[in-house]
């Protein structure tokens, strides 16, 4: 902990970065930060955090905060400073001007996981009541969108079943495409805390992280699997448990949907699935996969976490349903312990998914065609609100390039850098005619904007976020906005300026609108989240202080559906011209697009993206440690300098996405998930060679 000088005054808050949602009191001196301590009475966290949020701070105070709105005609003009009036007035007359010309649906928004709850609804409220279409979508489209598309089709909630601390009460922890302790580090050491009491843990992972082996930790299992094939891993799992008859048959009698059962194992139960079959697919010897079935199964609590290992795939739908086909047959959901839970990267995918910013769907993951749900916004909204849902992100780009898309507005995320194939991305934004970009600073989305309104860090704004565990907690003000207003004022005055207002006073006035709209969050007040702490959904008549563990008794779809896994192999192939896979995660240090965690002190600790090779891979290029690598895919080329480790197998390389100049979305392709359009991050065929420093 810093010591910056003596606090006047505290406020408690909530982390801006990871899922696990850590609590913080923030001290302050009159408007400065004093230091952050992590919360003692922060469920999530109790009392520690990680070396990401202690120095969040940092990014809010930088040097490089943008803090007036700015405007231009065109991307080669430079930026003039105006007023926020001048801001607003010029962006609602451009979205209004591309509409008369080329149609309603013709323009778009886009919010992100780092903005609150509050304001997500707002974005989403803004393009469906203003903009008069369902073109709203939300970062989580390149993350956890087939989370929950799976959950909601087996469980029937597109949420993660458990509290963090049920881990304490899990006899096996299986983790796969996930690793905590970069991702989720105070989750990671409840996980290792566990472990050391006598919890065994399965590791399905084609790298070995610090999860698999570290100074404190070795798993039981480690399936080493190649990338992209975890759906052959997961039905190969649930062959060995049906097989040898593992399976909880009372619970699935009791608890299931019985015709699902009956033709999932029939399915799972063809010789194609076996663990000798997959082994060839996987490069996972059967004896491993048949060992980590069995504990599974028959080693107690068995309590499942996953991440964007699992979901950034072209059949990252299917293994989120092959993971829930796992828990439900061996009856470990509905209770302390056990469970599936999607460890959510950002700090409040849950709650942007929850908020409705998907084109489909409303508040409470209801469908747009659903036209009872349909009519309880538009008696509240006061507007008429089309029934069909609107484009996704990447349609968004898509018909860009077709001519029919020419305005976005995009609150708080960098789809230049954090989406795949940068090339694409950017001749898409340059056919719009105006991009409004919300954010803190210049990033690399703004170069495409031709309207800046400055952002507001989470020390500036009231709201909430919920996280990985759907617990909701309070974001609250610390500091005023440095640009003058928080980012719900500047939505809500972007709403006015296009002529529809949106009359609040306070962020708490938004969640009741939220609660009243929505089954889940009817008992969710900024009152009682001031009297519990926090709160986890499903939060309403029949359960007033909120769920922590979901599905007990039944699921909450009535029975729990079993949907067959039908592995595919990813279209992205891996040939002469490009013969290794690159795989992609992240460090410690570091948060995603590194916009934040690049302007505090956590970039002393990682300064660089490097590219991790085996040494066979590397020797046979003539890579050594430290080497400039180029590294080229189907989509394009990026240069790196090399990590030569046996961290990753033969045959797959490894980088994070955490610096703009390293480029690795420059390289990833625009391929995805069969259902959601999740972007297959995770498998790039590539070719590696040394270069000479750029
Ligand atoms: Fe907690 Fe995640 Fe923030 Fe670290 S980054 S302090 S684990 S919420």
């Amino acid at each position: 902990v810093i010591m910056l000088g003596q606090a006047e005054h505290s406020k408690v808050t909530t982390c801006a970065y990871c899922g696990v949602g850590c609590s913080f009191k923030a001290e302050m001196k009159g408007n400065e930060v004093v230091r952050m301590v992590p919360y003692k009475d922060g469920k999530a966290n109790q009392g520690h955090s990680c070396v990401k949020g202690r120095f969040a701070w940092g990014y809010a105070t930088h040097k490089d905060r943008i803090l007036n709105p700015m405007i231009r005609k065109s991307i080669n003009d430079p930026w003039r400073e105006v007023s926020w009036e001048e801001a607003l007035s010029y962006a609602a007359s451009e979205f209004r001007r591309i509409q008369a010309k080329h149609g309603k649906d013709s323009i778009g928004g886009i919010t992100s996981s780092r903005c609150t709850n509050e304001e997500t609804y707002l974005v989403q409220k803004l393009v469906r009541a203003a903009f008069g279409n369902n073109n709203v979508d939300t970062c989580a489209r390149v993350c956890h969108s087939p989370t929950g598309y799976g959950l909601k089709q087996t469980l029937g909630e597109s949420a993660g079943t458990q509290t963090f601390e049920s881990v304490m009460k899990s006899d096996v922890i299986l983790i796969m495409g996930a690793n905590p302790a970069a991702g989720h580090p105070v989750f990671a050491s409840q996980i290792k805390r566990r472990v050391r009491q006598g919890a065994r843990l399965i590791v399905i992972d084609p790298r070995t992280t610090e999860m698999v082996k570290s100074p404190h930790l070795k798993a039981d299992y480690h399936l080493k699997l190649r990338p992209g094939t975890n759906t052959a891993i997961i039905t190969a799992l649930a062959h060995v448990i049906l097989s040898e008859g593992l399976q909880n048959e009372s619970y699935i009698q009791e608890r299931c949907d019985l015709q699902s059962y009956k033709d999932w194992k029939q399915f799972v139960l063809r010789e194609d699935n076996s663990p000798e079959a997959m082994a060839a697919i996987t490069g996972v010897p059967a004896e491993i996969i048949r060992g980590a079935a069995r504990l599974y199964a028959t080693g107690g609590n068995a309590a499942i976490y996953y991440g964007l290992g699992v979901t950034e795939h072209a059949q990252g739908s299917t293994t989120v349903m092959g993971i829930a086909n796992l828990a439900m047959c061996t009856g470990n959901v509905g209770r302390e312990g056990v469970g599936v839970n999607p460890l959510r990267g950002q700090n409040n995918v849950q709650g942007s998914c929850d908020m409705g910013s998907f084109p489909h769907e409303l508040p409470g993951y209801r469908h747009i065609s659903d036209s009872t749900v349909r009519g309880q916004f538009e008696q509240a909204w006061g507007v008429t609100l089309n029934p069909e849902p609107g484009l996704r992100i990447p349609n968004m780009f898509d018909a860009a390039l077709d001519g029919s898309f020419k305005g976005l507005y995009c609150e708080g995320e960098d789809i230049v850098q954090s989406d795949p194939n940068t090339q694409h991305v950017a001749a898409a934004l340059q056919a719009m005619e105006c991009i409004v970009v919300q954010d803190l600073f210049l990033n690399e989305t703004a170069k495409y904007a031709h309207v800046f309104l400055p952002g507001s860090s989470f020390l500036e704004k009231d709201g909430t976020f919920t996280n990985a565990e759907r617990r909701i907690s309070r974001v609250r003000k610390v500091m005023p906005p440095k640009a003058g207003k928080s980012d719900w004022e500047v939505t809500v005055a972007l709403a006015e300026a296009l002529g529809y207002p949106m009359p609040y006073n306070h962020p708490s006035e938004i969640m009741d609108e939220i609660a009243a709209l929505t089954p889940s969050f009817h008992g969710v007040s900024y009152d009682k989240l001031e009297k519990l702490g926090s709160i986890q959904w499903p939060c309403n008549e029949a359960a007033p202080e909120g769920t922590p563990i979901m599905h007990v008794g039944s699921f909450i779809r009535g029975k729990g559906k079993f949907i067959n896994t039908q592995y595919f192999a990813t279209d992205e192939k891996v040939t002469q011209r490009y013969p290794l896979i690159l795989t992609t995660g992240r460090i410690l240090s570091q948060y995603n697009v590194g916009a934040q965690t690049r302007r505090t002190e956590n970039s002393q600790w990682h300064s660089e993206d490097r590219l991790e090779i085996h040494p066979h891979d590397a020797e046979d290029r003539g890579i050594r440690e430290g080497d400039w690598v180029g590294v080229e895919s189907r989509a394009g080329q990026t240069v790196l300098r090399a990590t030569v480790t046996e961290k990753v197998q033969p045959g797959v390389v490894y980088t994070t996405f955490h610096f703009p100049e390293s480029g690795a979305n420059v390289i990833t392709t625009d391929n995805s998930d069969w259902a959601t359009n999740c972007p297959e991050y995770k498998v790039t065929a590539v070719q590696v060679m040394p270069v000479t420093q750029p």
